[in-house]
């Protein structure tokens, strides 16, 4: 490989060279540690046949990695000012393309089609903190064909993307990233692993993307607004919670009837229903 940008003093060389100034407002916070770059890598388990989607690729840093390990890379940057800086790292590389757009306004099952016709993608990623959960559920919504997402994010995220039913981290992210993936932790990630360094501590997490979702359900959607409005206020109970936000809004007894019928309390509360619980209270709903 030509000379990882991962060191600080690399960083630090390439950034003055080119003049850059870290955009708070972009979660610019660049990785400067290579046994933390060494695990994301490591638990993205790329292989030749397969593709990397990288979500702001920075000046490259990880980028550079993907490119020794994958078929083909495609790095989606939202920040113009960082596209000479990654013609200049990225040069040794033909496997790469450098997509100039922000992720959330990106139609990617065209980038997809052009660049990773006939393979799986890794998304890998240290993600912009202040858009970590609506990039999480595009990728996931949007039924890519992934393998697994292996991402960056601030530790709350990632505690509550793999939090179990009962605790205070479980909640809709969870069952949603749940709904649609195993999710691992990777490593903790201190603040001295980035530059400059962010004010939160950071996990990188791992989402095998299932073939299936995690559970059957006859409606998918009915099945969201539900898990939706039973965390609308986690104090209450689940029967306030469905009486006062399920939408399409239904009547008290039709909720009693289709919670008998799922053999689920009313006065349980909604976080600790586990993902099965969800399923089989959508489909008695659907049925009342
Ligand atoms: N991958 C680099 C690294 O690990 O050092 C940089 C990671 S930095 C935390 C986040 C990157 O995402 C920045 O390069 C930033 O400009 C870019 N970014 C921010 N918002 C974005 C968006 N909506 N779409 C695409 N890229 C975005």
């Amino acid at each position: 490989m030509t000379k990882r940008l991962v060191s600080p003093a690399v960083t630090r060389d390439v950034v003055n060279r080119h003049g850059f100034h870290f955009k708070k407002s972009l979660g610019q916070n660049f990785l400067i540690d290579g046994n933390i770059l060494d695990k994301i890598v490591t638990a993205a388990e790329l292989d030749q046949q397969n593709g990397a989607l990288e979500i702001g690729p920075g000046i490259g840093t990880l980028t550079q990695e993907l490119c020794e390990s994958a078929r083909q890379v495609v790095a989606v940057e939202k920040d113009n000012r960082l596209l000479p800086v990654l013609t200049e790292t990225l040069a040794p590389y033909s496997n790469v393309h450098v997509h100039h757009a922000d992720v959330l306004e990106t139609d990617l099952h065209e980038l997809f089609a052009t660049w990773f016709a006939d393979m799986e993608v890794s998304v890998v990623a240290n993600l912009p903190y202040y858009v970590t959960t609506p990039i999480v559920m595009k990728l996931l919504e949007e039924r890519l064909p992934l393998r697994h997402i292996v991402v960056m994010v601030q530790r709350e995220v990632a505690e509550r993307m793999a939090a179990k039913p009962g605790g205070k981290d479980y909640g809709t992210l969870s069952i949603a990233v749940q709904y649609y993936t195993e999710p691992e932790l990777v490593c903790r990630v201190p603040e001295s692993s980035f530059m400059p360094a962010p004010n939160v501590e950071s996990t990188v997490i791992k989402l095998k993307v299932r073939k299936a979702p995690a559970v059957q359900v006859a409606d998918e959607k009915l099945f969201f607004a539900l898990v939706k409005a039973s965390f609308a206020q986690r104090r209450k109970t689940l029967l306030n919670n469905l009486q006062n936000n399920l939408q399409p809004k239904r009547d008290k007894e039709s909720i009693l009837a289709a919670l008998e019928r799922a053999e689920i309390e009313p006065s349980r509360r909604g976080e600790t229903l586990s993902l099965a619980e969800y399923a089989r209270l959508a489909d008695q709903l659907l049925n009342s």
